[in-house]
């Protein structure tokens, strides 16, 4: 007897970032600002007296409060899950059947698919237009013909740093039957988040996750709010236990410290501002050579037929970034590293 694997997971490999030793990695869109040393006190301190031999919270009453009240909203609507992605993974096992039609707007993030795939959903592409924006009408009427049961996508986009507006967004839910997921990894660093208004909907969730404005993706950490219908059924599909204590702790503390919360996100928009502007400024001093779109993120997005070269040339100086097809996408780091880049993409352009 020999035990095959199933086809639909045969072929898979394990999800590695990027493997090798860099000395600065602009690979993942992480917050280069490491979480504050009075927090981190703090949180040691409270660690102290966790009760490791119980069970967490399986509904994080403290953390949901703490996230719905730094937020404004209520914690009616908040479950919180171990990152988003497994929020993502519970959407596409639990809310879709097998067969099922999902819609992706290409490019996006890649774990939509594979959780999709894993489902055994069918994933519908539409892929962007070269100005790499959303089209609302050609979601809408892709989605109708179709009759698709779930569009998901992320706000601002992850690896474009595109942004939707609310406006548009709402069309967009307001025009289709399916439940939209709108990813708002990035959105702390953005205004257009339509979390305020999530429980007029009744086919919208939102995704948030603390590994990226929050500084925080060590901890695994990610909410999905919505209406309290599909709250209750979030809550009722999830593990029981999908939170750890020390998570859901830190978490909590998190959140509590609105103020210093804050300064952090602007702090990491001035990095991002700084990488954006340098980049700008080395598209107009050697022409023709990249295109760099404009950010609504953490992170930068540029298109260049010298994609692998630049890309090896960085690796090869101990640089950490992200390579996909004919773009680039780098994440804004401390100046130091920022400056790096700059150093790197003008002596590579030059050659
Ligand atoms: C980074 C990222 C996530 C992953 O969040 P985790 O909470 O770390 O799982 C989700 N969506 C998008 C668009 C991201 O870029």
């Amino acid at each position: 007897m020999e035990y095959q694997l199933n086809p639909k997971i045969a072929g898979l490999e394990p999800y590695e970032p990027i493997s090798g030793e860099y000395r600065i990695r602009l690979d993942a869109n992480e917050s280069y600002l490491p979480v504050p040393q009075e927090v981190r006190e703090k949180m040691a301190e409270a660690m102290g007296n966790l009760a490791f031999n119980r069970y967490p919270d399986p509904f994080c009453k403290d953390l949901c409060e703490a996230f719905a009240s730094y937020y404004e909203i209520s914690p009616d609507l908040v479950t919180a899950g171990n990152g988003s992605d497994e929020l993502i993974s519970i959407l596409m096992t639990a809310f879709l059947m097998k067969g099922e039609k999902i819609l992706t707007i290409e490019p996006d993030f890649s774990m939509y698919r594979f959780y999709a795939s894993l489902a055994e959903a069918e994933c519908i592409s539409l892929t962007k237009d070269t100005d790499l924006q959303i089209n609302v009408d050609t979601v809408i009427e892709k989605s109708r013909q179709n009759a698709v049961r779930m569009v998901i996508f992320s706000n601002p986009c992850n690896p474009t740093g595109q942004g939707l507006s609310r406006e548009e967004v709402r069309r967009l839910i307001a025009s289709v039957d399916a439940l939209v997921i709108l990813d708002e990894a990035y959105m702390d660093f953005w205004d257009q988040s339509l979390l305020q208004e999530v429980g007029q909907y009744d086919n919208l969730v939102i995704l948030r996750t603390c590994s990226k404005a929050v500084g925080s993706a060590a901890i695994r950490l990610g909410f999905a709010v919505a209406n309290s219908t599909l709250t209750k059924a979030f809550r009722a599909v999830k593990s029981p236990y999908n939170v750890n204590a020390m998570t859901q702790r830190m978490g909590t503390y998190l959140f509590s410290c609105k103020k210093e919360m804050k300064n952090f996100q602007n702090q990491l928009l001035i990095s991002r501002d700084m990488l954006y502007n340098g980049i700008k400024t080395l598209e107009s001093t050697h022409p023709g050579r990249l295109c760099v779109y404009p950010t609504c993120t953490n992170f930068v997005f540029l298109k260049t037929n010298e994609a692998k070269c630049i890309y090896d040339y960085f690796l090869k100086n101990g640089v950490a970034i992200r390579i996909m097809g004919e773009y680039l996408r780098i994440t804004a780091g401390d100046a130091q590293e920022n400056n790096e880049v700059l150093r790197l993409l003008d002596e590579i352009l030059k050659k």
